[in-house]
């Protein structure tokens, strides 16, 4: 029985700095439950002095317990331990999670612990796989391009998915022989602090990996700009990383992997195949997370022919669909994060429809989640390109509906100004998938599927404005090592 009373959860509110739960007098944050509205709970607001204690704390147990120029293996042997606690520990994380995000608990133990857990060990395994490079060199010389960590990496993740945001940026960071500072988004910010206590408890150095709770404008900007940090891992909004990018540039010049917004097309030709199932694609594509995912497939280009039959499922899908608290087992759909969150997609819903959009399904709140904002899965059609809710990141479970004749038509419509995080293309035609895949400026391209799998392996990453580097794949491992050239005169 996964349903629980959420009532009746213990769990810390504070830092957790050098192994250590601290409760600190800074200001205080309340924090709320989306599935109805409750607060429940209080962080502190860290700010500079907060900051200072965990960065500094960070760069002093990285060098004296050895992290950092310990074997690699030994590291990776540290982090498959931490895995297979954060697995051991799924029934109490996993209500941490369900309790304060949007992740509905089912959803959170099949799916979010164990990707969590396997994105560590992924990175376990790389600790000792990648090496230098030997360089070709004058005779009597040698060159070498050495690889070492940078020191204390920063990490500041969003609230949609807070566990695997958290490995993403730890494991490799870790795995590298880094520090990490993590600062959990405000809105959910308890489940990371089980999370790092379980990689004490698995043997990582006390102090190794410290996180720091806050508001972003007041405790992130000061983790960005401490001089002590080395390196800027983040995830979340694009105007957000433009900032980032600015305060990186404060106290030394840092690097800074930024995996931000989206606004991802999907791209179905005629001959994408049975429309039944490409409309159950198209709907987990734009409905997973109440729509709040970076990822997520909110704009369908459609050819002409295969559009009636696909949209009559999806407006089905729509209709089938139904919210339940976060904390209940038989629960699907996630609530949207919060009344600010409800305000602005129900907001850019109206002005959809005042630049010509028509709702086909959905378009309003759930009537009986008075306290929770559960917004029913929405398809908005009538849209021309430049129609707000076609441009705008809106971050919840509403689709556009656009259509084409042609390749070239579809391709452009795909197209996003801003935006080049993903997009999906559905068609039987490998000659046509491929022209599509050349053409998109989209960080990632998905063939008739939409979604990641659990290959690690595979890095993501948007162009444009949704991002510079990788997170997963080998890339974000070696962004987290700084190259040292050696050149050897014998
Ligand atoms: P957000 O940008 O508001 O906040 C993200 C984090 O940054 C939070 O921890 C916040 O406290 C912090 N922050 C805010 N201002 C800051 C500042 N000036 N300095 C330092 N830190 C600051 O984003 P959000 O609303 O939490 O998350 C939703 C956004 O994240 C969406 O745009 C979504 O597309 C994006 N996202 C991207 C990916 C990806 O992989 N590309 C994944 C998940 C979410």
């Amino acid at each position: 029985m996964l349903s629980f009373d959420p009532d009746n959860v213990s769990f810390c509110t504070g830092n957790y700095i050098d192994g250590q739960h601290t409760q600190q007098n800074y200001g205080q944050i309340e924090v709320s439950r989306p599935s109805d509205g409750k607060a429940y709970a209080t962080i502190p607001e860290s700010g500079i002095d907060g900051v200072a204690d965990a960065v500094e704390i960070a760069e002093t147990k990285r060098i004296s317990s050895g992290w950092s120029t310990c074997s690699p293996r030994q590291r990776g042997a540290i982090l498959h331990r931490w895995a297979d606690l954060i697995e051991e520990d799924a029934a109490y994380l996993g209500q941490l999670e369900a309790l304060g995000s949007t992740r509905p608990i089912t959803d959170v133990i099949n799916h979010e612990i164990p990707f969590t857990a396997e994105a560590i060990r992924f990175y376990a395994e790389c600790a000792d796989k990648y090496s230098g490079d030997l360089l070709p060199t004058r005779k009597d010389s040698l060159g070498m391009l050495i690889p070492e960590p940078y020191g204390v990496v920063a990490a500041i993740t969003p609230w949609n998915f807070p566990l695997s945001m958290a490995s993403w940026k730890c494991g490799p960071a870790l795995a590298a022989g880094n520090a990490v500072v993590l600062k959990p988004s405000e809105l959910t910010p308890f489940s990371t602090l089980r999370l790092a206590e379980l990689a004490v408890n698995a043997g990582l150095p006390a102090g190794v990996l410290n996180i720091v709770q806050g508001s972003g404008l007041t405790t992130g900007s000061a983790l960005v700009k401490h001089p002590l940090i080395r390196k800027v891992s983040f995830t979340g909004s694009t105007v957000t990383g433009a900032q980032i990018m600015s305060d990186a540039g404060f106290n030394g010049m840092k690097p800074v992997t930024l995996e931000l917004g989206g606004k991802s097309p999907q791209l179905v030709f005629n001959d994408a195949g049975d429309p039944a199932e490409i409309a159950q694609r198209i709907f987990r594509g734009f409905t997973a997370n109440g729509g709040q995912a970076c990822v997520a497939g909110t704009r369908l280009i459609i050819q002409r022919d295969i559009a009636p039959a696909l949209l009559d499922h999806l407006i089905v899908l729509c209709q089938q669909c139904l919210p339940g608290n976060t904390w209940l087992e038989t629960s699907r759909y996630s609530p949207l994060i919060d009344s600010r969150q409800g305000n602005k997609v129900q907001s850019l819903i109206r002005q959809s429809c005042l630049e010509g959009g028509e709702i086909l399904a959905g378009g309003k709140r759930f009537d009986h989640t008075e306290e929770g904002w559960f917004w029913q899965p929405t398809l908005l059609t009538s849209v021309e390109q430049d129609n707000c809710a076609v441009q705008e990141e809106i971050f919840g479970p509403v689709l556009t509906v656009q259509y084409f004749d042609d390749e070239e038509e579809g391709i452009a419509l795909a197209q996003h100004r801003n935006y080049g995080l993903c997009a999906g293309v559905h068609t039987q035609r490998l000659s046509v998938a491929m022209r599509a895949m050349q053409s998109l400026n989209s960080g990632t391209v998905w063939i008739n599927r939409y979604g990641r799998s659990g290959d690690f392996i595979i890095p993501t990453g948007g162009f444009m404005g949704s991002g510079i580097g990788k997170d997963l794949g080998r890339q974000a491992f070696q962004a987290c090592q700084r190259q040292k050239s050696v050149l050897i005169d014998f």
